[in-house]
């Protein structure tokens, strides 16, 4: 998933940023770095500000203009120090991070960001679907590119984490089909241990059926309620 987010760096003066970049993508797992008409090809400064991250700047793509960086996106967010187009759509770093996490999962998304000494230009802003702004001191509001970039692939590993693992979680617990089986076996243990008497069964079940909905027992849970029910089942014919 995050192989598919991509960072673009626009028309970078300095090479020591593009390598700060790839080491900050490469923190969060992120790996898809694009360069929009660098001033400078990542020369020795770039890699021994990427540190162990020179993969990110080998597989890194140059292209000459944003629109072929961008052109197979389907989410595409400018970065802005300054929020100066309040007439386009604003998100704030975490719910931009949450949106490319979301929409990854059916085509290439990008963040981009501008040059060291005049972002963005209104043209290029313009080709974005959503402006971000990370909030700052007013009076002093603009990060150095590869700290942007550290901060916005934070947020995006944040957003992805929350995300698998809340899938992670709904899928930890039993279907219903399951359930009822369970609630089978357990109702025959106790038929049993003449805990519950056939013919006269009252509201156990019906009881026991809302307590372990209440408590919504987990796969691993139901299966070690399971191997209990079993358990018992095996003592109770062993002193027949
Ligand atoms: N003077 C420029 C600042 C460029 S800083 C300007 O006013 O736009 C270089 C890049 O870092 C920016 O283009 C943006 O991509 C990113 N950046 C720096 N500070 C940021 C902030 N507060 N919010 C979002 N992006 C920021």
């Amino acid at each position: 998933m995050l192989e598919n987010i991509r960072i673009i760096l626009v028309n970078t003066s300095h090479t020591g940023n593009i390598g700060a970049a790839a080491r900050a993508m490469k923190t969060m797992g992120l790996s898809q770095l694009y360069l929009v008409d660098p001033v400078n090809e990542p020369d020795g400064k770039a890699s021994a500000m990427s540190a162990g991250a020179s993969d990110i700047l080998a597989n890194a793509k140059t292209v000459q203009t944003l629109s072929e960086a961008i052109a197979d996106c389907g989410l595409v967010v400018g970065t802005s120090a300054r929020s100066r187009t309040h007439a386009w759509p604003m998100l704030d770093p975490s719910s931009c991070a949450e949106k490319l996490v979301q929409e990854v999962e059916k085509y290439p998304v990008a963040l981009v960001f501008g040059r060291e000494n005049s972002g963005l230009t209104n043209e290029e802003l313009q080709q974005c679907h959503f402006h971000v702004n990370i909030d700052a001191n007013p009076d002093y509001s603009s990060l150095n590119l590869a700290a942007a970039v550290q901060v916005f692939s934070y947020e995006i590993r944040k957003a992805w984490r929350n995300k698998t693992q809340h899938d992670e979680h709904v899928n930890e617990y039993p279907l219903v089909e399951d359930l009822e089986r369970f609630y089978e076996h357990l109702e025959s243990t106790l038929q049993k241990t003449s805990f519950i008497v056939p013919k006269h069964p009252g509201m156990v079940m019906t009881k026991l059926k809302r307590l372990y909905n209440r408590a919504r027992p987990e796969v691993a849970e139901l299966n070690i309620l399971r191997g209990i029910l079993s358990a018992v089942d095996k003592a109770i014919k062993k002193a027949e």
